[in-house]
């Protein structure tokens, strides 16, 4: 048996992960719905055009089936993110919400388009790159998977412009020009 170290870890991600992204969508796609207009009408001042293309399915999810080899070839379970029990996830266009967890909260919805958004910014494989390595440099919470999770720098852009909205639901502003400010300046 080969251990796997972190640095080959972390190629391994960045080689699956985007295909994997890429076939979830598609399959998830095929039973998605659109918008609601209600929602749509909500948060259009937000999102723009974005939303026109973005679905809403809501079926259980599985994290991705080559974990099994990666825990099989001596990968640490808490170093690989349990998509399985999240409670909303996207992929690209496709936003997945966990079945039987609580309604969804507009604050919720808002959050998961931030990342419909900077998918489209940034493209699948530059996204899922960028979240591999946030999650991978989170190591220090190794027991922490919660707080891991939400120091993924996509993730804390998602959760901050989820509170400005949740401030001032009212106070429309372009999610993308936030987007490619924090970009430009980081
Ligand atoms: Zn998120």
């Amino acid at each position: 048996m080969t251990t796997v170290d972190e640095s080959e870890l972390r190629s391994f991600l960045h080689e699956h992960t985007p295909k994997w992204i890429t076939e979830q969508e598609a399959s998830l796609r095929v039973i998605a719905f659109p918008l609601t207009s209600e929602l749509h009408e909500r948060l259009a001042p937000f999102f723009g055009d974005t939303l026109a293309d973005a679905r809403i399915s809501s079926v259980p999810m599985s994290s991705p089936a080559w974990y099994s080899d990666l825990l099989g070839r001596g990968v640490d379970q808490r170093d690989l993110l349990d998509f399985s029990n999240l409670v909303a996830i996207t992929f690209n266009t496709a936003v997945n919400l966990l079945p039987d967890a609580p309604e969804p909260t507009m604050g919720l919805l808002f959050h998961e388009f931030v990342h419909v958004l900077q998918y489209r910014l940034l493209g699948v494989q530059e996204f899922a790159r960028r979240y591999v390595d946030g999650w991978l440099a989170g190591k220090g919470f190794l027991d922490r998977p919660d707080l891991r999770y939400v120091s993924i720098p996509l993730e804390r852009q998602a959760y901050d412009l989820q509170a400005r909205f949740a401030a001032a639901p009212d106070s429309a502003f372009s999610v993308e020009a936030a987007l490619q400010q924090e970009t430009a300046t980081a």
